[in-house]
């Protein structure tokens, strides 16, 4: 029998805690690296991250006092350009979960096919209980102590959750009063004025709706005989939910972090995000029953698009997904057991990693007109996001058709394959 060379080094890693973002993102980049027979010295190097930066970030509270906070920047992956990706603010994110979504951010990149590595930052805060100069002092410190770090070639970060256009102001600031001239190209997700890109904010739900246009058609349906039920209103599934609202589909559910709503015959979702935007809750909304984040995944509909975090279809509650498409607006909603009971049951999964990449498409896209110093149109910015998400929804169909596997698989299998190409052409500097 030839002995499997990486068997031993699977096994070390193997993951136990279905949660565990970190895990379930290296069962399926072990299982990708079986099936395509990827070299083993390729497998040591692409599975661990370049590089882990952990911070402490004193910052003046608004009480006079210092408080000193933990953040994390992790940087997956060079292969192909400068490290991408968000930056997330919240009370619960671990270093194991960045490290996933560092390395998403990779695949991500290597799916759509631009030209970058894969990163992503942390800082254990809850920005809901800070001022808004907290906030800003929290920022400026966290670039100031990644300022060797980060930069247009080195890692350009992004908006995540609970980071905005005005987090990436303060960045782009701080950097350049470091630099000592204006870098607008050291973070993407900016105001429009000062280097962004027009149809950033909305990217990730237009390309995640894009993908949608494409699933439908292998169930022979239209937008408008296709039910969709979104998990989260913020910036993926509310503008996902708005921009597909407008296209023509059936939103019949939506909700926020406390809970949502339900109508069989379709939600006027203008209406319901300037619901939610004047009384913080959807709750108590007219025209619709309350369903609990968790029922909200069990309702009946054609297209289920998960957009609030990790972990939410698990081995616990797959099986009562009542859905033919799973479109995975957020990052890592799946568990790998999860995914098998999917597969048995049938249901269609357009994977995070693609699903979701039309944000760092259009970040892309920002990098480039901050380099060249020339703005394109948001109807360029649009179409060329929509010919991207076709063409790698469609490669990664064709990909998974010529493997036999499923799409999540071949979603990893091409990713791997990009960057491991890329990795040997360079060669490993070791
Ligand atoms: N945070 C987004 C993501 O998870 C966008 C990253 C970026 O634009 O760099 O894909």
């Amino acid at each position: 029998m030839i002995k499997n060379p990486m068997a031993d080094e699977m096994r070390r890693f193997k993951g136990t805690d279905e949660k565990n973002p970190f895990e379930a993102m290296s069962e399926r980049f072990d299982r990708a690296a079986q099936l395509l027979g990827l070299d083993p010295d390729l497998y040591a190097v692409m599975r661990v991250p370049s590089r882990e930066i952990k911070v402490y970030i004193p910052v003046r509270m608004d009480s006079g006092h210092i408080e000193v906070f933990e953040g994390f920047r992790v940087q997956h992956n060079f292969a192909r350009g400068p490290a991408k990706g968000g930056i997330r603010y919240a009370p619960d994110v671990t270093l194991d979960e960045v490290k996933a979504l560092s390395a998403w951010m990779t695949w991500k990149c290597a799916v759509v096919n631009v030209p970058f590595g894969g990163g992503k930052g942390g800082i254990i805060c809850n920005p809901h209980q800070m001022s808004i100069g907290e906030l800003e002092r929290l920022t400026r410190r966290y670039t100031a102590e990644l300022i060797d770090f980060i930069g247009p070639d080195k890692d350009v970060p992004a908006p995540d959750m609970n980071t905005n256009e005005q987090t990436m102001a303060w960045i782009m600031d701080t950097y350049s009063m470091h630099a000592r001239h204006t870098v607008t190209a050291v973070v993407t997700g900016k105001p429009v004025p000062i280097g962004g890109s027009l149809g950033r904010r909305e990217a990730t739900g237009r390309g995640l709706m894009f993908t949608v246009n494409e699933a439908i058609k292998r169930f022979n349906l239209t937008p408008e005989q296709t039910s969709v039920v979104v998990q989260g209103s913020g910036n993926v599934g509310g503008l996902g939910a708005s921009l597909m609202h407008e296209y023509g589909y059936k939103i019949t559910a939506i909700s926020d972090i406390n809970g949502g709503i339900y109508n069989k015959n379709g939600l006027d979702i203008p209406e319901v995000l300037s619901y939610l935007q004047m009384n913080k809750t959807l709750e108590g909304y007219k025209e619709a029953d309350t369903v609990s984040n968790s029922e909200i995944l069990e309702l009946e509909c054609d297209v289920l698009a998960p957009c609030a975090t990790e972990n939410q279809i698990t081995s616990e509650n797959a099986e009562r997904l009542n859905c033919k498409i799973l479109a995975e607006g957020a990052n890592g909603p799946t568990t790998p057991k999860a995914d098998q009971i999917l597969h048995d049951k049938g249901v269609f999964v357009i994977p995070d990693i693609l699903a979701n990449a039309g944000g760092v498409t259009v970040s892309y896209f920002e990098w480039v007109q901050d380099r060249m110093g020339y703005f394109w149109s948001e109807d360029v910015v649009n179409q060329r996001l929509e010919e991207k998400m076709v063409a790698s929804f469609n490669e990664l169909s064709h990909f998974a058709q010529l493997h036999n596997v499923d799409s999540r698989t071949a979603a990893y299998m091409l990713a791997i394959d990009r960057v491991a190409y890329d990795t040997r052409m360079r060669g490993i500097y070791a």
